[in-house]
């Protein structure tokens, strides 16, 4: 239960995230440099971790890879692990990874933001051929690793940080189900304000437009989605699309949350989705305006007990 009573800012009115200073206090550094990402995807896209399939080895070497990365960012490990084990519902042993960073402002530090992107894949064909899956989703796994070294130890955050990478995506929506329905103890989603998720960031070029999906009129995404996007190159297109992704699961448990996606006509599901096709320049700039929302987000000014319990948003 959230009990906290915020004493500044009330509503989250005009206002409120339409400071510059937000930003301005926080360097990214090289976290979401072009090169960084690429090496991300390189690496999990690649032939030795042959599409992530749930429950592969490949989707292991990934899994291993995600965790290796937060803990040396400075994350720690929820109650009962950094793994998340459970069964999917093709009944395959699949797991989500979770970091967490523990939020310091006496006010607001139980409430928790996550972010979160899905590690699994496709897999194999019969013909021996892979699906990199270097698009969906390497390319919001290497902007969730980026997030990782950008909001890492050596800083508070006011807010509690959740970064998850989710198993069984391509199952079921499966690995983000399971754990809004049974979150680590001390996780609980009453205490969940915002969920962002990260799922095929790289294609920006395709149609030169970056979609912020479900931050819909009048939510709190749009807000702070609409605050950060005025210091970005990227053109960002905010609107409701549907059922696509792991966001899913959070809206429909309460949680406000937007997806940032690109549209990808070409590879999407396809053996051609290969990482040296992704669009890296464009995927630095994502990773920027994604951080820019999560510093807002985390920041104590922000009021985001508020809209708490917005559910699913509508067109
Ligand atoms: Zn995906």
């Amino acid at each position: 239960m959230l009990l906290l009573a915020l004493a500044c800012t009330g509503s989250p009115g005009a206002d409120s995230t339409d400071t510059a200073s937000v930003a301005e206090l926080r360097s990214f550094g090289a976290a979401f440099d072009a090169d960084v990402l690429e090496a991300h995807v390189r690496a999990l896209a690649s032939e030795e971790l042959a599409g992530r399939k749930a429950g592969s080895e490949g989707d292991a070497l990934a899994v291993a890879y995600v965790q290796e990365a937060l803990e040396t960012a400075g994350f720690e490990a929820a109650a009962g692990g950094w793994e998340q084990p459970f069964v999917d519902s093709k009944g395959t042993d699949s797991l989500n990874v979770l970091g967490v960073r523990w939020g310091a402002d006496p006010r607001v530090g139980d409430e928790i933001v996550i972010v979160g992107a899905h590690h699994d894949h496709l897999g194999q064909r019969r013909d021996g051929s892979y699906f990199p899956g270097a698009n969906d989703n390497a390319s919001g796994m290497a902007v969730l690793l980026g997030l990782a070294e950008a909001f890492g130890a050596g800083q508070a955050l006011d807010r509690t940080l959740v970064l998850g990478s989710w198993g069984s995506e391509e199952v079921n929506l499966d690995g983000s189900r399971v754990y809004v329905e049974d979150p680590p103890s001390d996780l609980p989603i009453d205490d969940t304000v915002f969920y962002v998720n990260l799922d095929m960031v790289g294609a920006y070029e395709a149609r030169e437009t970056l979609y912020a999906l479900d931050a819909t009129r009048g939510t709190l995404a749009r807000e702070v989605v609409s605050a950060a996007s005025a210091s970005s190159s990227l053109n960002v297109d905010m609107r409701y699309e549907g059922e696509l992704s792991d966001s899913v699961n959070f809206c429909e448990a309460g949680v406000p949350e937007v997806f940032f996606w690109t549209d990808d006509p070409d590879c999407y599901h396809q053996t051609c989705d290969t990482a040296d096709r992704l669009d890296y320049d464009d995927m630095s700039a994502v990773g920027w305006l994604v951080g820019d929302v999560l510093d807002r987000l985390l920041s104590a000014d922000l009021d985001l007990a508020g809209p708490r319990a917005e559910g699913c948003p509508v067109d």
